[in-house]
């Protein structure tokens, strides 16, 4: 059952076609502003979803995710694609209508009394962020990690958010576990239009510092690198991640994945950044993608890796080694999946 809690009216709905959903419209005229809808699930049947990234841990992971839809809009996320199957936009829609698994805790317990043995380790993140505000009163990942503390599984939460502070006392309580904050630009300028509803830069330092303080493993994913814009970044992020006790970091380029992804990037890109800065993002990705802005081949597109891949992860690598942060050790079975698919993590 679901139900339906309208919470603020926000800004205007924007949604590119949904390629599942072509002959329905949402409006007729003047697209309407937006309201922040919350839906609350309780039919859900599994919480451990098996999916691959190139971008965390490159390979094949078991994640959870407590809410569909992800408050922080970031234009690049490429979750979006996840709304259209439920018949949502990739856009406002997937931004402002969030789906709530409210028995998401009961839910993971019944699932590890059966697969605990075959669960190597579990990722809070993927198709949302764990900690979106919603998370601040409704407690899923938190009591999903109390969960995870009763069956001993190890974790790894990725997150743009300070909330995550709040959970320092049971993350202490896990057998193994890490905490990456996402944080691909430096300054709350260069943040803003790509990630405009997000914590701001600083505030995810200051929480990066908070956890590895409590003696919790932090690292820093610099996801995306937008071909272009934020390479120059990469030097000072890790320089402030190592002064706040990071020891790990990986960095992923940007993917656009789908159609509807690259029409929202692309619109809220012109919406936000002088013409010169869009002409120069598309003129790097097109030259580095043979023309377009997506990845040319399935290859590419797991991996990442084209022509500009190669020297942005140069840039990384010689700064990640310069600071001293280690070499990740990926888990055997991601790396048998996901060879010779992967990335490397510092
Ligand atoms: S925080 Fe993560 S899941 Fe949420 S919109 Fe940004 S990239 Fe997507």
């Amino acid at each position: 059952m679901r139900k339906c809690i309208i919470v603020a009216s926000v800004r205007q709905i924007t949604n590119p076609p949904n390629p599942y959903n072509q002959y329905s419209a949402e409006y007729v005229g003047e697209p309407p502003p937006t309201k922040l809808e919350v839906f609350e699930e309780t039919a859900t049947r599994k919480m451990i979803t098996k999916a691959f990234t190139s971008d965390w841990e490159g390979g094949w992971r078991y994640t959870v995710n407590c809410y569909r839809g992800c408050v922080h809009g970031c234009t690049y996320c490429f979750a979006r694609q996840y709304h259209e199957y439920l018949g949502y936009g990739a856009g406002t829609d997937f931004e402002t209508k969030i789906v709530v698994k409210t028995n998401a805790p009961q839910i993971l317990r019944q699932e590890l009394k059966k697969t605990r043995d075959k669960m190597p380790h579990l990722d809070f993140s993927f198709a949302t962020d764990p900690y979106i505000p919603l998370e601040a009163s409704y407690e899923l990942t938190r009591k999903c990690l109390e969960v995870c503390v009763d069956f001993r599984v190890p974790v790894a939460v990725i997150t743009k958010s300070p909330l995550v502070t709040r959970d320092i006392d049971l993350l202490k309580k896990l057998e193994k576990v890490s905490v990456f904050f996402s944080l691909p630009f430096l300054t709350k300028e260069r943040s803003n239009p790509f990630e405009p509803y997000t914590p701001v830069p600083e505030a995810r330092f200051r929480a990066m510092c908070e956890v590895a303080d409590a003696g919790i493993a932090v690292g820093i994913g610099i996801a995306p690198v937008i071909p272009g814009y934020n390479e120059s970044d990469i030097p000072g992020l890790l320089e402030r991640a190592k002064e706040c006790g990071a020891k790990r970091a990986f960095m992923s380029m940007l993917h656009l994945d789908t159609d509807s992804i690259e029409a929202y990037f692309v619109q809220k890109m012109n919406e936000r950044l002088s013409p010169t800065a869009v002409s120069k993002i598309i003129n790097t990705m097109k030259r580095e993608r043979g023309g377009t802005l997506r990845h040319r081949t399935y290859k590419e597109r797991m991996t990442g890796k084209t022509e500009q891949w190669e020297v942005t992860q140069k840039l990384f690598d010689f700064h990640a080694r310069r600071l001293g942060f280690k070499q990740h050790e990926v888990p055997a079975e991601a790396e048998k999946a996901a060879e010779p698919m992967q990335q490397r993590l510092f």
